[in-house]
């Protein structure tokens, strides 16, 4: 709702403009004029931008690496993918998913996952009569209405990979290696955790006897795992409650629950991931929240995150989903997603130096009229090399806006065409690190700008080193 503020005084009488007790009223709150994010959600802003681009850049790459081709799937989805993929009674179906009804009383839901719409567009799409694995790549936002804390987002962005139509432990391996590299080609250590929860039957088994276990001890749960014991037993192995986990040691561990079948898998994929030489755990304590799992599941944890808190991503095979969502046959699948947001604040909190890619090399800057229409065609055809990138700001008059302009974006060099210039049919290009500047013929600019940073790049000096430690606002 939308309070009202009488204006104080006259400026404030047209109600457009705002004064300062507007802007913080008495509770010390914000204008009521002014707008702001829902709760959870947030703007990133351009000068943030270079840390998600850099991590989008390799999920393609790696995407592109091993044949994985990109989909796009909807946001809004029906309410009953997720509580029949997802899982009725886990903690992202029951209390944290965006679900409404709309206009037309169609009951919907913004996706809180990828993988359950992945899953339909392969069966929607028919693609199971196309080579197997169909090999899909995602990024995007998810939803989710968790409670806002450090690092917790309620519109976070995700990116993953998700192989459909086999079964090969190989696959399993792959796509372990796959989440790795993305975080391993980004400069973060991390330390794969792995595990089986094998298939529907060995599960079964162990949540029997892990219910028996904990229904000794259920006074010494927390009140979560104290529902979780009817709903979601192997829940109760990850929650992060002290009592909790004191007692997880003692457990029955799943690996011994797992039949000959299951066991073999698991054995090959551990197999996989010796010869590549990854640093894994085995973890008999993760079990991920999704119902969906069969077998191999998987988490990544950075090396300083010992009790995997703020997992950077994870997966594992889905052998089941296919069929649960409508497939016409059983159809094993395998996948993993990677969390954007906190990635990015990883990348930010070990201070990894992240190149701007859109960073110019050159500044253009003009004085008077017939300077700046001549300059903005040579911009127009300086715009389209490659090899280097220019700036302008032809809406400033005055050479020292442009100059200051220059020197903030760190350029290498500045053209300036003056009156003078403009008459003599030359332009000035400055050094702008030494401020030497020279006068050459119009028509040889370019060559000029590619000689001289070529320069600078044999001398080493092409980046100041202060460049890539530009400090951002954390928040
Ligand atoms: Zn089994
Ligand atoms: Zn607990």
């Amino acid at each position: 709702m939308v309070k009202k503020v009488t204006p104080k005084n006259n400026s404030a009488k047209s109600g457009l403009i705002k004064t300062e007790e507007d802007k913080i009223n008495k509770r010390g709150r914000r204008s009521t004029r002014e707008i702001v994010t829902v709760t959870g959600m947030r703007d990133i802003l351009p000068q943030d931008q270079r840390y998600w681009h850099a991590v989008k850049k390799v999920a393609e790459k790696i995407a592109a690496d091993y044949g994985y081709g990109l989909i796009d799937t909807p946001v809004l989805e029906p309410v009953d993918l997720f509580v029949r993929g997802v899982g009725k009674q886990t903690e992202v179906v029951e209390k944290e998913m965006f679900a409404f009804k709309d206009q037309a009383g169609d009951e919907l839901a913004l996706r809180p996952e990828a993988t359950a719409s992945v899953v339909r567009a392969y069966v929607q799409h028919g693609m199971l009569n196309q080579s197997q694995p169909v090999k899909f790549f995602y990024q995007g936002p998810m939803f989710r209405h968790e409670k806002p804390q450090s690092g917790r987002h309620r519109q976070f962005f995700q990116f993953g990979f998700e192989a459909i139509g086999e079964a090969n432990p190989a696959l399993d391996a792959q796509l372990i290696l796959m989440g790795w590299n993305s975080l391993n080609e980004l400069g973060i250590e991390s330390v794969i955790q792995v595990n089986s929860i094998g298939c529907p039957n060995c599960r079964d088994n162990y949540r029997k006897e892990l219910v028996k276990y904990y229904r000794s001890k259920s006074k010494l749960l927390c009140e979560n795992c104290r529902k979780r014991l009817t709903t979601n037993p192997l829940r109760i192995l990850d929650c992060k409650e002290e009592e909790c986990q004191k007692l997880k040691d003692e457990s029955p561990q799943v690996l011994d629950y797992l039949d000959d079948d299951c066991k073999k898998h698991f054995m090959k994929v551990i197999e996989y991931l010796d010869e590549l030489d990854l640093p894994y755990v085995l973890n008999p304590f993760i079990v991920r929240g999704l119902d969906y799992y069969t077998k191999t599941i998987f988490e990544y944890w950075s090396t300083d995150d010992q009790e995997g808190k703020n997992a950077l991503g994870g997966g594992g095979r889905y052998d089941g989903l296919v069929k649960l969502l409508g497939g016409r046959e059983e159809t094993p699948a395998c996948g993993l997603a990677m969390g954007l947001d906190r990635i990015v604040a990883k990348m930010r909190e070990i201070d990894l130096e992240i190149k701007d890619e859109f960073q110019p090399d050159v500044f253009i800057a003009q004085i008077g009229e017939a300077a700046k229409k001549k300059v903005m065609v040579l911009y127009e055809k300086l715009r389209q090399c490659e090899d280097f990138r220019v700036a302008q700001a032809f809406y400033k008059d005055s050479l020292k806006n442009q100059l200051d302009l220059a020197n903030k974006l760190k350029v290498k060099l500045t053209l300036i065409l003056g009156q003078k210039e403009f008459g003599d049919g030359t332009i000035l290009i400055r050094d702008m690190e030494g401020g030497i500047q020279e006068e050459i013929n119009f028509s040889r600019a370019e060559q000029e700008i590619r000689k001289r940073l070529l320069k600078y790049k044999e001398n080493g000096a092409n980046v100041p080193p202060e460049t890539n430690k530009l400090k951002i606002d954390n928040n």
